[in-house]
Parts: structure tokens; C-alpha cells; sequence
């Protein structure tokens, strides 16, 4: 196996937004028209997917049938039910529709205490329901300029995925998001994202073997654009993007969407 027999991913992360269920609901039919429409299909070989908030998972999802845009979720419960007031549990984002789900997020580690142990243990509640963690490591600013970006990215793998065994990784994706480039309009170099994701595919490989890792999608993530797209995706270990700003307008998103298939 190449880099070549891995499909890209690319997944939407609307964040808080749009404000409502029916905005949201329009913005999921824009992007299914967007990559239906003739001049600007969809090329093969790409996954799509596209994460809105919890209450318009179900109202999507039904924007997206018949399409083959797939339902993420932007976070989950590690507990599958229960007395955890506030939370939603995997078994509830499959009966919404989602096939994925992003664990980790660093706007979860950095506002909301989320762990690597956290992660881990929510990434192995996904697996056990069928749904597939897009988990999301990147080091801060201050890591990258003190030269030990590498170090705590790696650090995040290790943690995240914790007992894991090699079989599952091929329904796992990792997100690698600078913090740094996060919503901030800094994107990293396609050499220095494409350098970090060769160390996670290395550890990845340490830990779990050769074959699982040539099989993980590794994506990039952080102020990903239809401008600076087609650049980070020619990069080999560079297996899709996961786009926050950028996917909430459908024609923008369905560049970036063009821009990760395969040459
Ligand atoms: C994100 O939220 O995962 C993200 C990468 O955001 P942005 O594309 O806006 O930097």
C-alpha cells in the first residue's frame, strides 16, 4: 500500500455554528449542490463529511441523504449512558446519522480540560459503536518556536490511542491542527506539516506496525483554504484536511474538496 491507495478525507468542523437548525440544514444542501453541480463535480476517490453542532446532527443528516457527503460529530460522551448531565453519547450520534465523530479538538483540550486519556477512552467508545474518531492532536505556538513540536505531538499520539489495538486503526483518522494555525489564517508550510505527519505515521508505526500505518489517514488541519489547499495536499502523508472556517461557505469548501484528490 502507497499513499496513493489511501482516499483522502475531507471534513467540515462548523464549530458553533450556523445559528440555526434550518441554516445549517441549507448550508448541508449547498455543499451537496456544490459538489453535485457539473462544472465542479465531485471527484472520486475524496470522502466528504461535514460536522455540525449536536442539535442539527438529525436535520442534516436528512439534507444529506442520497448524497455522498457523510454526518460527523464534533464531540462525544466517553460514557455510553448514564447520569452525565450535558452529554451526548456515541450510541445517540449513530441513531442522528453520524459516521464519524472528532475527539480532541484542541479547542476541547484548551476550554474544556480535555485529556489524552480522555480522548483515548472516547476514541475506544466510538470504535465499540461503529463509528469512526477523527482524533485531532497539534502543538501550541510556543512548542513549535522552543524546536519541541514533534516531541509533544508525539507525546498526544502516544496518549490518544493508548491501548489501542492495530486492527482498529484503519477506522481511525488522526487530525494533525497546529494551534498556532487554528482559525488564525497561519497555515503551516506544506514541507512542516508534511514532516510532522511522516513523525506520526513513524510512531504510528513503532507502536501498531507498517501496515497499519501506511493505511492511516492523516489529515491537516488549521486556516485551511481553497487558496492554500492544492499545496498541503501534494504533500504524501498528507491524506485530506479538516477545515473550520473555510467550510461554512459550500463553494470555498467544495475547492478544498477538489484540491485533495490524488493526482
Ligand atoms: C478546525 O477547527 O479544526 C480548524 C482547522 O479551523 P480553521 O480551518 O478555521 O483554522
Amino acid at each position: 500500500m502507497t499513499s496513493r491507495d489511501r482516499t483522502p478525507l475531507v471534513c467540515g468542523n462548523w464549530k458553533l455554528h450556523p445559528a440555526t437548525i434550518a441554516l445549517a440544514e441549507t448550508l448541508a444542501r449547498d455543499v451537496v449542490a456544490e459538489l453535485r453541480s457539473p462544472d465542479a463535480a465531485t471527484p472520486p476517490g475524496v470522502e466528504v463529511a461535514v460536522a455540525p453542532p449536536f442539535t442539527a446532527l438529525a436535520a442534516v443528516a436528512r439534507a444529506l441523504a442520497g448524497s455522498s457527503v457523510a454526518l460527523s460529530a464534533q464531540n462525544t460522551a466517553a460514557e455510553e449512558k448514564g447520569a452525565f448531565t450535558g452529554e451526548v453519547a456515541p450510541a445517540m450520534l449513530l441513531d442522528a446519522g453520524c459516521a464519524l465523530c472528532i475527539v480532541g479538538h484542541s479547542e476541547r483540550r484548551q476550554y474544556y480540560g480535555e485529556t489524552d486519556a480522555g480522548v483515548s477512552k472516547k476514541r475506544q467508545t466510538l470504535l465499540a459503536r461503529g463509528l469512526r474518531p477523527i482524533v485531532c492532536v497539534g502543538e501550541m505556538l510556543a512548542d513549535r518556536e522552543a524546536g519541541r513540536a514533534i516531541e509533544v505531538v508525539l507525546r498526544q499520539i502516544e496518549g490518544s490511542f493508548d491501548g489501542a489495538d492495530a486492527a482498529s486503526l484503519t477506522r481511525c483518522v488522526i487530525a494533525y491542527e497546529p494551534v498556532w494555525a487554528i482559525g488564525t489564517g497561519k497555515v503551516a508550510q506544506p514541507e512542516d506539516a508534511q514532516e510532522m505527519h511522516v513523525a506520526i505515521r513513524g510512531r504510528i508505526a513503532t507502536k501498531f506496525g507498517e501496515k497499519a500505518a501506511t493505511a492511516m489517514r492523516i489529515l491537516y488541519g488549521g486556516s485551511v483554504k481553497a487558496d492554500n489547499a492544492a499545496d498541503l495536499m501534494a504533500e504524501a502523508d498528507i491524506d485530506g484536511a479538516l477545515v473550520g472556517g473555510a467550510s461554512l461557505d459550500a463553494k470555498g469548501f467544495a475547492a478544498i474538496v477538489r484540491a485533495a484528490v490524488r493526482p
